[in-house]
């Protein structure tokens, strides 16, 4: 603390993102990053960029990637805004959308970055428990709100809700926006694109990093009704003109043009996950339903911060969130095949 700090920054608590080892001998199932890494085309569209026009500032609007990804969602470009990470697009929705009188809703499982928005902009929340089986339960979200935030599949449990119910959960709050932040739908969850023409009061958020391999470019987007996207450009107007830089806006787009490499990539990551749910259960772990990129398990006898102490020291690194409710979890991100299999083998020699 200094003197010279707002009593805001005083009060913050800011997030802690999962720890990035310098050393690349850990076998690393920490935060959800894509094991098979980017599409070549998008690498080789980096490098090409990759030159003297770097002296020039990029496109404010990062143009050539809305319109690649108004065209892969089959939308108009002034449905789409894109930002530094989906975590630059949800703090300006906080911000721009979710900040009203009424206090918003989310659930007290999620991503914990929400509450931290929440301090920033001082926005008022009620954190909605998950069941006892982490399911979101809808009813619980019928009441007066300042808005609705949902993780779909939701994190770090990796549940998801069937499209019907964000459906009648749009229809139940067209008085306030719901964003779905759809950070691990590739991985097997409905997306609620399609129903962005009906509501609009809906807002979805994406990235790349999880989907596409490309956490490090730092590229996530929202879909939604034109107004609601004018808000998020008032706001990045206001704060960043330039938030992509043109490596990011051209690997971006060259990324979501390349629908083989994604289709290929996700199948294999769902494939690994079905394999990796198995082998806990045969090892005694409980493990949630997941349509994400990572499972989310507890051990019958053992505790769940030992098992990640004793995985850490044996140099694999996966989450344990020590807070009421998921101290007695890990959340292991799905890696390749061969990472897996050294997981399942160093458990089975901690366990044994
Ligand atoms: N939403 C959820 C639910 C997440 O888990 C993450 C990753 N930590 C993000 C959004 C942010 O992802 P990014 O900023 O890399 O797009």
């Amino acid at each position: 603390m200094s003197e010279y700090w707002s009593a805001n920054v005083r009060r913050l608590i800011p997030y802690t993102p999962g720890e990035q080892p310098e050393t690349r001998d850990v076998i690393k199932l920490n935060t959800n990053e894509n094991p098979y890494g980017p599409s070549s085309r998008a690498l080789a569209a980096i490098r090409a960029e990759a030159n003297e026009n770097l002296r020039l500032y990029p496109n404010p609007d990062g143009a050539p990637l809305k319109s690649a990804i108004a065209r892969f969602h089959k939308l108009a470009v002034s449905q789409v805004f894109v930002g530094n990470g989906s975590d630059e697009v949800l703090a300006h929705s906080f911000h721009g959308l979710l900040k009203h009188d009424d206090p918003i809703l989310f659930p007290d499982i999620t991503y914990s970055f929400y509450p931290v928005y929440c301090a920033l902009y001082e926005i008022a929340f009620d954190a909605v428990p998950l069941r006892a089986d982490f399911e979101i339960d809808l009813d619980d979200y019928v009441r007066e709100n300042g808005g609705i935030i949902l993780a779909n599949p939701n994190a770090p449990t990796g549940r998801a809700l069937p499209l019907c119910a964000i459906e009648t959960l749009l229809a139940r709050n067209a008085g306030s926006v719901v964003v779905v932040d759809e950070a691990y739908v590739a991985f097997g969850a409905e997306s609620a694109v399609n129903l962005i023409d009906r509501y609009d009061n809906l807002l979805v958020v994406q990235t790349l990093s999880k989907s596409h391999g490309l956490a490090g470019l730092r590229v996530g987007f929202a879909l939604g009704n034109p107004s609601l996207i004018e808000a998020l450009e008032r706001i990045k107007n206001s704060f960043n003109s330039y938030p992509l830089d043109r490596l990011a806006i051209t690997g971006a787009a060259a990324a979501i043009e390349d629908r083989e490499h994604f289709e290929e990539t996700r199948r294999k990551v769902i494939a690994t996950r079905e394999r990796l749910i198995s082998r806990l259960e045969e090892l005694d772990f409980d493990v949630l339903p997941s349509a994400a990129n990572f499972v989310f398990t507890t051990h019958r006898t053992h505790s769940a911060a030992a098992l990640a102490q004793a995985l850490r020291d044996r140099a694999i690194l996966v989450r344990h969130f020590d807070r009421p409710r998921t101290d007695n979890y890990l959340r292991i991100t799905v890696g390749t095949d061969d990472e897996i299999d050294a997981l399942i083998d160093t458990l089975g020699q901690i366990l044994a």
